[in-house]
């Protein structure tokens, strides 16, 4: 369909975006709009749209749901061109990356518990200057001065972050030795050389602290474009770990249907398939069309 039977080298830019989901449950409709405008992205970009599987935290994968959600995105013609990446194989990496961090003092391990830390309010710093005695080091933290990060993101415009006042320092490996979000997706992004992170707004908070690990790994950030969430009638983003309703749920044309008009492109009524969707929105993508804001169905 729009992927199939290119190579690497028929791209006409180094650009390159990709869809990162967690095995945590079905694709829902909100996936399907990530998914579908980041490979558009990439399209309008002339560049490539990849497919990483971020299966780094068993507890909370669903068994199965990797080949359900690899499934489903193939059949609305979602293919990564190059073979999926398995966060699960690349925690070699993230290890050494963590360890790089603590050797230059620019992380640090911590012996609090979730339960000890005020919620909704920085980390106070308390393992911070050496573990506190008699405290055991459970986490690993990196550590927030009072940075700044500005950038603009493509569709949201300028945006200012301050970690530091966000989370204070964050955690790059949790409690449970699992390696946290923040510091995979940063590694792995920049491992398959992706020069936009495209994917939805419930994640623009992190911006801030993804880049903190960027400059501290002295790696270049990439660029930054979030797509509207999608929000049930109460207003709630849609979620895979909370059952929201898969996208088998819907009949295929009206669900790539709705997803395009979720990013403001309505294709005519005539173009029915699937495929006749993806020859207009291929045509017709325009970023000024999608909406910032969350969108409901
Ligand atoms: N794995 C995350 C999710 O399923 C997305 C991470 C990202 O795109 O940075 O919500």
């Amino acid at each position: 369909m729009t992927t199939e039977n290119k190579s690497s080298s028929d791209y006409r830019s180094d650009y390159r975006t990709r869809f990162a989901p967690s095995p945590t449950g079905p694709l829902h409709f909100g996936s399907l709009v990530a998914a579908l405008g980041s490979h558009l992205r990439a399209h309008a970009q002339g560049g490539l749209w990849l497919i990483r599987i971020e299966d780094i935290d068993p507890p909370r994968q669903v068994k199965g749901a990797i080949e359900h959600q690899l499934k489903t995105l193939a059949s609305f013609g979602l293919r990564s061109p190059l073979p999926v990446i398995y966060q699960s194989d690349r925690i070699r990496d993230h290890c050494k990356a963590i360890a790089t961090l603590v050797e230059q003092g620019l992380a640090y391990p911590c012996g609090c518990s979730s339960k000890e830390i005020p919620k909704e309010s920085p980390y106070p710093g308390t393992c911070r200057h050496g573990l506190p005695p008699g405290r055991v080091g459970r986490s690993i933290r990196l550590k927030t001065h009072d940075e700044v990060v500005l950038f603009d993101d493509a569709l949201q415009g300028a945006q200012r972050q301050i970690p530091s006042q966000q989370t204070g320092d964050f955690i790059i490996r949790r409690g449970d030795g699992l390696i946290a979000y923040q510091l995979a997706v940063v590694v792995d992004d920049h491992a398959q050389s992706i020069t936009e992170v495209v994917r939805g707004a419930d994640l623009m908070d992190s911006v801030g602290r993804q880049c903190l690990i960027y400059d501290a790994l002295k790696l270049p950030r990439p660029q930054y474009l979030h797509l509207p969430v999608v929000v049930d009638a109460n207003g709630r983003k849609l979620s895979k770990s909370d059952g929201a309703d898969p996208i088998e749920a819907l009949n295929p044309n009206q669900a790539f249907r709705l997803a395009l008009r979720a990013l403001g492109h309505e294709p005519p009524s005539h173009a029915m398939s699937i495929e006749a969707q993806w020859q207009w929105a291929l045509k017709n993508w325009a970023l000024e069309r999608i909406p910032r804001g969350p969108v409901s169905i």
